[in-house]
């Protein structure tokens, strides 16, 4: 058993139960997702367990994000797709039901109905950006 016990994105990257894996490199491995959003629907997940992705080590983010940027090109292709969605729930309020980060790379087609991601959102007032931005950068430990 992997040192994550339980999980079972550390148990496929282990190879301790099967998936259909479609690209593996040092910091990540990327297979196809046991339930489809669409044909070709890959999960790219980073070899270290973290549940989220402010907990990924620095190495693990960056390499992850490479496999996704490799990937995009030959999953694009292969499935003959118009466009990707590529996106992370990040936390169980997103819907998040793995808790190990994984990026999803969803092909998608004109005519899919499937929308852009700001359709999760309704519009309303918000906030002035200059008040956030500061509030973000004092946490970041900008100036
Ligand atoms: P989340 O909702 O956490 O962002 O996405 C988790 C994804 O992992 C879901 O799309 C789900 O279908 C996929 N998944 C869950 N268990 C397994 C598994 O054992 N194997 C594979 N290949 N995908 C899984
Ligand atoms: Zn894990």
């Amino acid at each position: 058993m992997s040192a994550a016990g339980g999980c079972i994105f550390c148990r496929i990257v282990a190879g301790e139960i099967p998936a259909e894996i479609v690209h593996s490199a040092e910091a990540a491995v990327a297979f196809l997702d046991v339930s489809p959003l669409a044909d070709g629907h890959v999960l790219v997940v980073p070899r270290v367990h973290a549940a989220r992705v402010e907990e990924l080590p620095s190495a693990a983010a960056a390499g992850a994000f490479r496999v996704v940027a490799a990937l995009s090109g030959p999953v694009r292709r292969a499935l003959h797709a118009d466009g990707l969605t590529i996106g992370v729930n990040d936390g169980e309020v997103t819907g998040q039901t793995v808790p190990h980060v994984h990026i999803h790379i969803v092909p998608r087609r004109f005519g899919d109905g499937a929308g852009s991601i700001h359709g999760m959102f309704q519009a309303g007032p918000r906030r002035p950006v200059g008040e956030i931005a500061a509030a973000i950068r004092r946490a970041a430990g900008e100036r």
